[in-house]
């Protein structure tokens, strides 16, 4: 069955065309808010083999599917990960491939992934201090992420944007300092309000929370903001400088919820449709592609099925314990 229409269509009129894939749980970072210290990851039999989460991925795009994004756990440490991205670099009606990265290996990357099709990435930095980068990310070397942005920029993407979860007492003296490297890069940058996935010991998400609107206050006293329009598919909201083509972008899953508009499914390395961030509503892809392997038919149905489970909105609440119990790595950034 494929169709040209958008048949991914919800109970509440909005179209499903933006699809996560998350090609991993692992990872080589342990950001403080996303991971506990010593996560178990899950066994390798448990997980979509690349073929699958082709299949999986090509029959989305037959229905309509416009844009993917890699993410994870950290995507690039996906053994072969290249060959999907080659694969899904070749989908005609796939318009944008965009991958969401911790950055630490891209100089290595960068140039492959743009010669496989990539046509944009999000990169995630939340510090451009050595010991508290490695602090937040329990692993990361800050110098590796800053060569990968530079490999990123020199190879040259359609888009190519940065992202930072900003913590109170942590790392919300940086946000201007974030801006400006993001001005001098001459890309975007989007700041994520912390969301509650996961249990984590680390930090009390409710005392380390800081709005969208005080980030947006602290940067529009030294560049004052002007609301723009323009959009991505995505669930950032951006801001725009006079004399600066780097765009500000905020996703705030607490203080605006952007549900209403959302065109978004993810799809667990575990073979799980999510059908909404913040909701447990899922479909399990993997037990119908293994009952039936190879029949697009019947997953396409399943897939147009499943739109009648995604939830209006999610509801976040950061006091008391989190009612999403899946980290946002298991869950695919
Ligand atoms: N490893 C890749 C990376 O570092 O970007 C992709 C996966 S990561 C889970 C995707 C994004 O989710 C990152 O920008 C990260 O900062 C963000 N993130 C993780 N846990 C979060 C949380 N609890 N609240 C808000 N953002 C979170």
């Amino acid at each position: 069955m494929t169709s040209t229409s958008a048949p991914l269509q919800d109970r509440f009129g909005r179209s499903v065309d933006y699809l996560r894939l998350s090609v991993t749980d692992r990872c080589d970072f342990r950001c403080v808010y996303c991971m506990a210290e010593d996560m178990t990851f899950l066994p390798r039999k448990q997980i979509l083999s690349l073929e699958q989460l082709y299949d999986i991925a090509s029959n989305f795009v037959q229905l309509g599917v416009k844009k993917i994004r890699l993410t994870g756990g950290e995507p690039l440490v996906r053994n072969n990960v290249m060959a999907l991205v080659e694969r899904l670099g070749k989908l005609e009606q796939l318009e944008q491939l965009h991958l969401t990265t911790n950055g630490a290996q891209l100089d290595k990357y960068a140039a492959p992934l743009k010669a496989a099709g990539l046509t944009g990435m999000n990169i995630s930095i939340d510090s451009l201090q050595p010991d508290r980068f490695k602090a937040l990310t329990r692993f990361g070397e800050l110098s590796k992420v800053l060569a990968g942005i530079d490999a990123a920029v020199t190879v040259g993407f359609q888009r190519i944007k940065l992202n930072a979860v900003i913590l109170k007492g942590r790392n919300d003296d940086e946000i201007l300092d974030l801006v400006d490297f993001a001005r001098h890069k001459n890309i975007d940058i989007s700041f994520i309000e912390e969301m509650p996935l996961g249990q984590i010991s680390e930090h009390d998400r409710a005392k380390s929370f800081i709005s969208s609107e005080q980030i947006r206050d602290i940067i529009h006293a030294r560049y004052p903001l002007t609301t723009s329009t323009e959009t991505t598919g995505g669930p950032s909201r951006y801001h725009r400088m006079a004399d600066s083509q780097s765009r500000i972008g905020f996703i705030s899953p607490h203080s605006h919820n952007f549900c209403h508009l959302c065109n978004r499914v993810r799809l667990t390395v575990e073979g799980r449709l999510l059908l909404c961030l913040g909701n447990e509503h899922s479909l399990n892809l993997k037990e119908i592609i293994e009952a039936h392997p190879g029949d697009d038919g019947i997953l396409q149905a399943a897939l147009i099925k499943a739109m009648d489970l995604k939830p209006e909105r999610h509801h976040f609440d950061l006091d008391g314990e989190p009612q999403i119990v899946r980290f946002m790595n298991t869950t695919g950034g």
